[in-house]
């Protein structure tokens, strides 16, 4: 589903955040992402969303390399991945339904599909009796669940989530992974970057860590930190 050959990212200003990258993320994988801060992990994602391409190396997702894709193409790479951020993101003068049918409006559904689909979704996320709130109306907790069925609103086949608990109490946090999970076993690839070192801890998936822009570490049932 995503694999990385090789791939270095030094940003114009000499910033090095990524050395020689190679990795193999299966369909319907999830996998915690971990490093220290600088480490590298948000150009790895950005990287990805091809929001920036790589100085070095291949990309493919689904098959496809997003290195040597033409630009009008990007629109449809977009559309595969849902994207969740820590500070939400949420648009702050639409209601909790037009942040998520925006999302599909955007990629040019109808509006009956959407008022079929958009309930459909904050259900999945426990959040159906907030549709008309506006985000600031709702606990972080919540702002984050709309943020999430925004982005699995048009079906993505990967999920990819930075620090999406930084701004959210432990029980909020766990709420939330648990989620991420259930999203997991329908089938959607999950990559979430974090710094959540208890959930990572008890959660035994795998861990890929990252330091100073190379992997340092690659483990199924793996932890936060390595054990030596
Ligand atoms: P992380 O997400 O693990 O904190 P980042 O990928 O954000 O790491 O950053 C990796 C390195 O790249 C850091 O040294 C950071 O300062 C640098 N960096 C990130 N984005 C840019 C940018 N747009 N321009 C220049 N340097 C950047
Ligand atoms: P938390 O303590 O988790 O941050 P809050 O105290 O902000 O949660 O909110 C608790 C509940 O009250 C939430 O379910 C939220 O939707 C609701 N709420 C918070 N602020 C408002 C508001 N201005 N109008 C309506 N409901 C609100």
């Amino acid at each position: 589903m995503i694999r990385f050959f090789n791939v270095s990212k030094v940003y114009p200003n000499g910033v090095k955040a990524l050395t020689g990258i190679t990795l193999q993320i299966e369909k319907g994988e999830f996998v915690f992402l971990v490093g220290p801060s600088g480490a590298g992990k948000s150009t790895l994602i950005k990287l990805i969303f091809r929001e920036e391409l790589p100085t070095k190396g291949q990309i493919y997702i689904g098959g496809r390399s997003i290195v040597r894709m033409k630009h009008r193409e990007v629109p449809g790479l977009r559309r595969q991945i849902g994207m969740v951020f820590q500070d939400f993101r949420l648009l702050p003068d639409r209601t909790v339904f037009e942040n998520v049918a925006f999302a599909m409006q955007v990629v040019g559904a109808g509006w009956k599909e959407i008022k079929k689909r958009v309930p459909e979704v904050l259900q999945q996320m426990g959040i159906q009796d907030r549709m008309k709130y506006y985000p600031r109306q709702l606990s972080g907790g919540e702002q984050q669940r709309v943020a999430i069925a925004r982005a699995l609103v048009n079906r993505p086949v990967i999920l990819i989530a930075d620090e999406p608990t930084g701004n959210l109490d432990m029980d909020t946090s766990w709420e939330i992974m648990h989620y991420f999970q259930e999203i997991n076993r329908q089938g959607t690839t999950v990559l979430v970057a974090t710094h959540a070192r208890e959930i990572v801890d008890a959660l035994r998936k795998r861990v890929i860590a990252l330091e100073r822009g190379n992997i340092v570490r690659d483990e199924y049932q793996g932890a936060y930190a390595s054990a030596t």
